[in-house]
């Protein structure tokens, strides 16, 4: 038998030489000045850049560069040897895939997935320490049959692990018709081995983005990925040496690889094994890395993960359109008593989905009756507006908007697989049981179909909006005796903590003031505590002395001070995943707003993922800050320099979300009309002279506002 030090040599040469060759003929073709950069990226080759602590932008950078990557390729035959063999593996694969990307931006027109950008990484954040993503599976392929191929895929996805495929399995997911993409959670990298460099740097940018690991710090990145990621590989029979190499590096970053090759396979406690029998490849692979799912028994007849929440049904795939723009459907939470509910009753008053041909649209509203004796009725809009993920979840049934405007549409498969009515109750019922289990005791769900009833209940649902609404137009940061802070994300970025206050949500968008009380209510240890305002400091700035300690407590004395209004001084520290980041924008004296959505360049000179490399990681950087889309028209956005007044350019989408709350904010502090038609976007100009002269016609208020700096 082989030794396996041998096996990652060899396999390891064969990819240094592959990458030799693709270089040469890349430099040849394109010149040494030619362009060598991943798309949507500010952190270069990721894997050069962590690794070597290189920037490589161009072809004769990548040729310099390449000795180097040799140099990780020793063969003393010591162990370390062998891990750096592995990582140097890593950048030979990176040196072709780059030479790929120097020729071409989309070298896979869409037939791969290829390079992830960095918003599909920052993407990720919530997910992850929620734990709807318990994991990431790379999976080498072909499995041994098309049909153990797709149920080794849908094993994983209704467990919300997310699916890496490379080689052959490819092949068998697309002749098995099954829906691959980054939403769906099971993206196809590519039909070769190099393509692991993809996953590879994604996950070093993670590390970067939301760890704050430095480049060329090797030991922080083995701790972070080991620690934080949990990732694991299945390798299917015949591993090749290529394969081995990769697989030395794999397990170096702390990601177990389980194989059914006995050949000249050598078993590893905890990294290397061998499980004969593929068909518990899952099981064996969440052992091997201490994977924990925790399964809601849900009585439903297709699967339910949130892998499933990113899946479109389309037109010609529906059974049925509940199209709330179209006719009168909403959703509801109520409060009852005790003694007012039928626990687990599922009512449906009207006719069921089949009383449709298939592509047929009707309405329905449903209203979830909830008690509990910690029940509180300010939740209600926070469980109502988790319905969302929870119906999406379904397979084959897709939901959208909430209140009284949304669309659920039922797949004919789902159909076919007997999805009615009142799986939607079951699905609400299990649901709001196992995620509220310490706030509610009881829950029933009323399900109507019938027009006119509907019109109705929909009437009175509006009432209920809006006197909710009424209620959180009165919750200002003033108002209240306690913000709260939020440390879900230490998972993985340690140093950061968010406050949110009424006026400020969590930066990832998802948290709210009232979600963070809820959450303290759910779990009175749980992320997110409360921390009093009595000792206010600054109040133009947002200072408080108890937030101060709080932050510095909850940071691990990191952060010993910060300011809830200001984006110069001290400005709250972001973990990564936020949902925009504003930097300063010295011309005018403003500052620009980008979302993670935009892909295009703002008139910084930089792209949002540039942008967003500038903070992170629980690092304050003034000039720089990370947000939630609804803070840009809060009171609060950036009061310490003036407020929002200072926003000068903005992607169009963003504008048009945010826009009309943004108006009545400027006219109530300002007394401007329409001011985000001032406000400039990539239809305007992405230049910043341009910007200044548009500013200047429009007579934005942040040219007469005091230097920032
Ligand atoms: Fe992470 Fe902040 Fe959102 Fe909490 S509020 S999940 S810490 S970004
Ligand atoms: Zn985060």
């Amino acid at each position: 038998m082989r030794l396996l030090f041998d096996r990652v040599f060899k396999g390891s040469d064969e990819m240094l030489a592959l990458a030799e060759r693709t270089l040469d003929e890349t430099v040849a073709e394109l010149g040494e000045s030619a362009p060598v950069n991943m798309p949507n990226t500010a952190y270069f080759l990721a894997n050069h850049n962590t690794y070597l602590k290189k920037i490589v932008r161009t072809a004769g950078e990548l040729k310099a560069a390449f000795p180097e990557v040799k140099q990780w390729m020793r063969r003393e035959r010591r162990l370390a040897d062998v891990f750096n063999t592995g990582y140097g593996t890593f950048m030979a694969a990176e040196v072709i895939e780059a030479c790929k990307y120097a020729k071409s931006p989309d070298p896979y027109g869409g037939e791969y997935h290829g390079h992830l950008s960095d918003a599909e990484v920052r993407e990720l954040g919530v997910p992850l320490v929620t734990g709807d993503i318990p994991g990431f599976v790379v999976i080498i392929g072909p499995a041994p049959s098309d049909e153990e191929a797709i149920e080794l895929i849908k094993g994983y996805q209704s467990r919300a692990i997310f699916v890496f495929l490379i080689g052959g399995i490819i092949d068998q997911a697309k002749r098995m018709k099954i829906s691959m993409g980054f939403p769906v959670r099971v993206v196809a990298v590519g039909p070769d081995i190099w393509q692991v460099t993809h996953i590879i740097s994604f996950v070093n940018r993670a590390a970067m983005i939301f760890g704050a690991i430095q480049p060329g710090d090797r030991e922080g990145f083995d701790h972070y990925t080991f620690h934080r990621i949990r990732a694991f590989v299945n390798a299917f029979d015949p591993v090749t040496d290529i394969v081995v190499a990769c697989g030395a590096g794999a397990i170096a970053m702390g990601f177990p690889v389980i194989t059914d090759d006995e050949h000249d396979m050598w078993k590893v406690p905890k990294s290397i094994i061998i499980q004969k029998n593929t068909r518990d490849f899952i099981e064996t692979s969440l052992e091997a890395r201490d994977i924990k799912i925790k399964v809601t028994k849900i009585d439903i007849p297709v699967s339910y993960s949130s892998a499933f929440e990113g899946e479109i049904v389309r037109r010609n795939d529906m059974w049925v359109d509940i199209d709330g723009s179209r006719s009168d459907c909403f959703e509801l939470v109520r409060t009852r008593e005790a003694h007012e509910i039928e626990d687990h009753s599922i009512e449906l008053v009207g006719p069921d989905i089949d009383s449709v041909e298939a592509g047929g649209k009707m309405p329905m509203g449903y209203i979830v009756e909830v008690a509990g004796k910690s029940m509180q009725p300010d939740f209600e809009p926070v469980f109502e507006r988790k319905i969302h993920d929870f119906v999406n979840r379904a397979e084959g049934v897709m939901h959208t908007g909430q209140r009284d405007i949304i669309r659920i549409r039922v797949s004919k498969t789902a159909y076919e697989a007997g999805f009615r009515a009142r799986h939607i109750g079951e699905i609400l019922y299990a649901q709001m049981m196992s995620q509220f289990e310490s706030v509610i005791d009881k829950c029933q769900v009323k399900i109507y179909t019938v027009p006119e009833q509907l019109k109705e209940l929909r009437k009175k649902a509006t009432a209920v909006y809006d006197k909710r609404d009424a209620r959180l137009a009165t919750l200002t940061d003033e108002s209240v005796e306690v913000f709260y802070d939020c440390i879900l994300c230490q998972s993985f970025s340690p140093a950061h903590v968010c406050i949110v206050t009424p006026e400020r949500l969590g930066l990832c968008g998802a948290v709210s003031w009232l979600d963070a009380k809820a959450t303290n209510e759910l779990e009175p240890n749980g992320p997110c505590q409360k921390v009093t305002k009595e000792r206010i400091v600054d109040e133009n700035l947002g200072i408080w002395e108890d937030v101060n300690e709080c932050v510095h407590d909850a940071s691990h004395g990191n952060l010993d001070q910060v300011t809830l209004y200001s984006i110069m001084v001290d400005p709250m520290t972001s973990c990564g995943c936020f949902e925009c980041i504003c930097g300063i924008e010295p011309m005018s004296n403003g500052v620009i707003i980008v979302n993670r959505e935009h892909e295009g360049m703002t008139p910084l000179g930089m792209s949002f993922s540039e942008m967003a490399s500038m903070t992170g990681g629980g690092v304050q950087t003034p000039g720089f800050m990370g947000h939630g889309k609804q803070f840009i028209s809060s009171r609060k956005f950036m009061r310490g320099e003036g407020g929002p007044a200072r926003i000068v350019w903005m992607p169009k989408a963003l504008k048009e979300l945010v826009g009309p709350k943004l108006d009545r904010t400027a006219k109530e502090i300002y007394g401007i009309d329409d001011f985000t038609s001032m406000i400039a976007d990539e239809t305007v100009t992405e230049e910043a002279e341009v910007l200044m002269e548009y500013l200047n016609e429009k007579g934005h208020p942040a040219l007469g506002m005091e230097p920032l700096m």
